[in-house]
This record gives structure tokens, C-alpha cells and sequence, in this order.
């Protein structure tokens, strides 16, 4: 699939069947989401723009290089929040910006109840993070959004896929490139994924 990544990496494939048992409780589950979001936000992140700089170590001057990137990390409220904390510690200048979308049970078409966004215009990347793809409308709903908000280039990063929603999103959204951890099987007729984890902000948030 054209702009499918899928992480082969074996921490992510060994946290993620943690993340997946059932009797993994909100702490643990915290810290793993945590974890893979950052081994994933590392995988994402291997063609940002760099730009030449040199600097002075105890010994002599190096080449090295800085980042040119403005980096926009935006979750999808609610469970999106439980992957920002490790994608932050990576690239700490990144600005954290929210959209608030829940899923409509009787449709399950998104529902948008919150934004906050920075407008100057300088962000050339944001990283939208939702850590289950189930029917795609969320993060086509997202990805909506951010692009009237002028954002240009956007990549998905989440743990769990199905099929579904990765179809959804590349047909809607061709341009986006999709980070995941795992594609499952496919979805219930409530709009989970099987085999999936659940309710991923149930879990991290302890919510029954
Ligand atoms: N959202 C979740 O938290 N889990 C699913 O399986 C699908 C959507």
C-alpha cells in the first residue's frame, strides 16, 4: 500500500502485544502507548529537513546539522493524548495543538467538539496521533481540518489499523503517509477493531 508504514521494528511488535493483553492495567498501558508512539515518531520522522550547521566542541568545530523544521503534534482527543508525551520528548520544540472529535454511535461519523490550533502559518509538518485506524473518520475528519487550516503536509502516526481505515484515509487523503504498528483483521459491526485492544481511551484512561 502506497504510503503505508508499517513498523517492522521488534521493540514496537513486543510492546504492542503487550498493549494488547487484556490484563494490562491503565499504568502499564500508559507507559507502553507512551514507548511505541515514540519508536514510531522516530521511524516517521527519518526524511525531516535538515539544514548545515557547524559547532564548537571542548576539542574543535564539527559539522552537524539542525532541523528546518516547524513541527505541529496534534492528537485526536481523547485517546490521541496518550501518544503526545513521548512523540514531545523527541522533538521538544514541536507546538502541541488538539482536535476534539468523538464518534457518533448511532452513525459513527465524527463529531467535532473542540480545536485549538497556532495560525502564523509556519508549521510545515504536523503529526496527527490516534493510536487506533478503525473506520477512518476521524483522522479523514482531522486531516480535513488541519488542511483548512493551510497545513500542507501531514503524517499519521497510530498503533492499530484496520483495513477499513486505512482505505478510508488513503482515498480521501492520498497525500498523507500512514505510521502504524500493527493492521488487524477488520471491524466489528460497532466500528472496533478485532483483534485490536478495546476501547484505547477506556484503557489509558481507566474509564469503564
Ligand atoms: N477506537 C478504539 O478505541 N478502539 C477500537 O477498536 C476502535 C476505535
Amino acid at each position: 500500500m502506497k504510503n503505508v508504514y508499517q513498523s517492522q521494528h521488534p521493540l514496537v511488535k513486543h510492546k504492542l502485544t503487550k498493549l494488547r493483553d487484556h490484563s494490562t492495567k491503565p499504568k502499564k498501558f500508559r507507559e507502553l502507548i507512551r514507548e511505541i508512539a515514540m519508536l514510531l515518531a522516530y521511524e516517521a520522522t527519518a526524511d525531516l529537513a535538515l539544514d548545515e550547521a557547524q559547532v564548537e566542541t571542548p576539542m574543535g568545530v564539527a559539522s552537524g546539522a539542525v532541523l528546518l523544521e516547524k513541527i505541529g503534534l496534534v492528537p485526536i482527543l481523547r485517546a490521541g493524548l496518550g501518544m503526545v508525551d513521548g512523540v514531545w520528548e523527541m522533538m521538544p520544540s514541536a507546538e502541541v495543538w488538539h482536535i476534539g472529535l468523538y464518534r457518533d454511535e448511532t452513525d459513527l461519523k465524527p463529531v467535532q467538539y473542540y480545536s485549538k490550533h497556532s495560525a502564523d502559518g509556519q508549521t510545515t509538518l504536523c503529526m496527527l496521533l490516534d493510536p487506533m485506524l478503525a473506520t477512518g473518520g476521524s483522522a479523514v475528519a482531522a486531516c480535513d481540518i488541519l488542511k483548512q487550516w493551510g497545513v500542507t503536509r501531514i503524517k499519521f502516526l497510530g498503533l492499530i489499523a484496520a483495513p477499513e481505515g486505512i482505505a478510508a484515509l488513503q482515498a480521501a487523503h492520498p497525500d498523507v503517509d500512514v505510521h502504524i504498528a500493527a493492521i488487524d483483521d477488520r471491524l466489528n459491526d460497532v466500528g472496533y477493531i478485532v483483534p485490536g485492544l478495546g476501547d484505547a481511551g477506556d484503557r489509558l484512561f481507566g474509564t469503564v
